[in-house]
C-alpha cells in the first residue's frame, strides 16, 4: 500500500478521536479531525456574525476562509484556534452549520485533497460515506449512550461541575438522533465498516483493533499459505 486512508466514523463521545489520534501516531501517519474543521468554520461564523442561512453571505465567507492543520493544531486563516473551538457555543454552531450543504462541500473538498497527498487517519461522521467511499479501511466507533454519559459525567465531576447522568444521556441520544437523521450526510454505518464498541474496552484494546487491521492489510501481499475462496454460491 502506498497512500492509504483510514476512515473512522461514529457518534459524539464514543472515543473516535482518541482512537484515531493514537492509531495515527503508532502508524506514523497524519491524523485529521474533521470535527475541528466544522468547529473552525463555526468560530468564524460567530466572530463575523454571519448568518449561515443567508446563502450569499455564507458563500462569501467560505470563499475567503482557509482551514488547515499545522502539527496537530487547527488553523483558521493562519491563526491557531485549537484552544477556542471546544466551547459550548462553538459546538452548537458547528452542529447547526454542518448541516448546510455549502459548508460540507467546502470541507469535504479540502479533506479529499488531504487524502491525495499522504496516508492518514480521518475521523468524523461522513468519512466512509462521502469523503473516502473508497478508503482502504473503514471503522465505526460507538459506545452505549449510558457509558458515554457516565464518561462525560466523570469529566464534569473532575472539573467540579454539577451533573446528572440521566440528563446527559438524554442529550447524547438527542444529538445522535440529529446526526443520524439530518438530510445532508447523516451518520450511517456502512456495511463494510468494522464495528468497534468501546463500551467495555480499554483505550489500548480499541486502538489495537485499528492498528492490527492496518498491519494485516499491509502484510497481506507477503503472506504464504492458502488463500480463502468462496466454495459455495452466495
Ligand atoms: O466531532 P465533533 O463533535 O468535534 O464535531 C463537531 C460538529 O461537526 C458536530 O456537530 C458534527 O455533527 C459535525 N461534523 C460533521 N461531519 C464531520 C465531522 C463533524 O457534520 N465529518
Amino acid at each position: 500500500m502506498s497512500i492509504y486512508r483510514i476512515a473512522i466514523d461514529g457518534p459524539a463521545g464514543a472515543g473516535k478521536s482518541t482512537i484515531a489520534k493514537a492509531a495515527a501516531k503508532q502508524l506514523g501517519i497524519d491524523y485529521v479531525d474533521t470535527g475541528a474543521m466544522y468547529r473552525a468554520i463555526a468560530l468564524k461564523l460567530i466572530r463575523t456574525g454571519t448568518d449561515y442561512n443567508d446563502p450569499k453571505a455564507l458563500v462569501a465567507l467560505l470563499e475567503s476562509t482557509d482551514v488547515d492543520f499545522d502539527s496537530g493544531r487547527t488553523m483558521l486563516d493562519g491563526e491557531d484556534v485549537s484552544g477556542l473551538i471546544r466551547t459550548q457555543e462553538v459546538s452548537e454552531m458547528a452542529s447547526a452549520s454542518s448541516a448546510v450543504q455549502a459548508v460540507r462541500d467546502k470541507l469535504v473538498a479540502l479533506q479529499q485533497a488531504m487524502g491525495k497527498r499522504k496516508s492518514l487517519v480521518m475521523d468524523g461522521r461522513d468519512i466512509a460515506t462521502k469523503v473516502f467511499p473508497d478508503a482502504e479501511l473503514k471503522f465505526y466507533v460507538t459506545a452505549s449512550s449510558l457509558v458515554r454519559a457516565e464518561r462525560r459525567a466523570e469529566d464534569m465531576k473532575a472539573a467540579g461541575q454539577p451533573c446528572d447522568v440521566k440528563q446527559i444521556q438524554a442529550e447524547i441520544e438527542a444529538r445522535d438522533y440529529r446526526d443520524m437523521h439530518r438530510e445532508n450526510s447523516p451518520l450511517t454505518r456502512v456495511p463494510e465498516a468494522v464495528l468497534i464498541d468501546t463500551s467495555y474496552q480499554t483505550i489500548e484494546e480499541s486502538v489495537a483493533e485499528v492498528t492490527n487491521r492496518v498491519k494485516a492489510l499491509q502484510s497481506k501481499g507477503n503472506k504464504r499459505g492458502k488463500r480463502w475462496k468462496t466454495t459455495e454460491k452466495i
